[in-house]
């Protein structure tokens, strides 16, 4: 069976990849987006990750005709009422001008207290298998954590640096690959979904 995991996210592909490769989904050959001819995608305005992890995975699926995977992901801060939530790509007005983003937070931040600054990373992901008999499945992860007042580390992609996890005390751009899929919302979300995955296989 083929996977298709539809994402433009080169950062989050590889996070995808890696976590699906690890939960060791024998027989299912893994493609990403560039390996199947491009169709329209709308564009993301639902109110909520599933809203739009699901539209994703049914354009996808629609359109290749292959089992699909969407995630939508982003961060909520507390002193924030939980935004930017599903505007996080896009929050300093730039989509995925990761840097710009994470500094608008920051500033938001910079007279709120330790104590007032959590926050949470959160991941929808959906499986879409198209057909006759379509079948949906959507499944979240949360990972929750404080906001730093400065960027540290170099791995991960957007808000990682600004982002510590309970229970650590580095960034989870300071933690290895491993770590963070160990650990994460995309992992989460991505392990409950291999049951299901597993399942069409037969
Ligand atoms: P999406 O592509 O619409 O799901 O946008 C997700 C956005 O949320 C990204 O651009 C990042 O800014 C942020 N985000 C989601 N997951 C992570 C993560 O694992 N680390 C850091 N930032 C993340």
């Amino acid at each position: 069976m083929k996977l298709l995991l539809a994402t433009r996210n080169a950062a989050k592909l590889v996070e995808l990849r890696r976590i699906v490769a690890d939960a060791g989904l024998g027989g299912v050959d893994v493609l990403g987006l560039a390996d199947v001819p491009e169709f329209p995608e709308a564009p993301e305005t639902g109110a909520t990750f599933a809203e739009n992890a699901l539209a994703k995975a049914r354009d996808a699926a629609a359109a290749t005709g292959l089992v699909s995977v969407a995630d939508d992901s982003g961060i909520t801060v507390d002193a924030l009422n939980g935004m930017p939530g599903v505007l996080s790509a896009r929050w300093s007005g730039r989509h995925g001008d990761d840097d710009a983003n994470l500094q608008l937070v920051l500033d938001q931040l910079s007279d709120t207290p330790d104590d007032r600054r959590g926050a949470a990373f959160v991941c929808a992901a959906a499986l879409v298998a198209p057909g006759g008999d379509p079948s949906e499945t959507i499944v979240h992860g949360t990972w929750r954590g404080t906001l730093l007042r400065a960027p540290r580390g170099e791995n991960g992609f957007g808000y990682d640096p600004i982002f510590r996890p309970e229970g650590d005390e580095r960034s989870s751009a300071e933690l290895s690959p491993a770590e963070k899929d160990a650990l994460s919302h995309r992992g989460q979300a991505l392990r409950a979904l291999v049951p299901h995955v597993l399942a069409l296989v037969g």
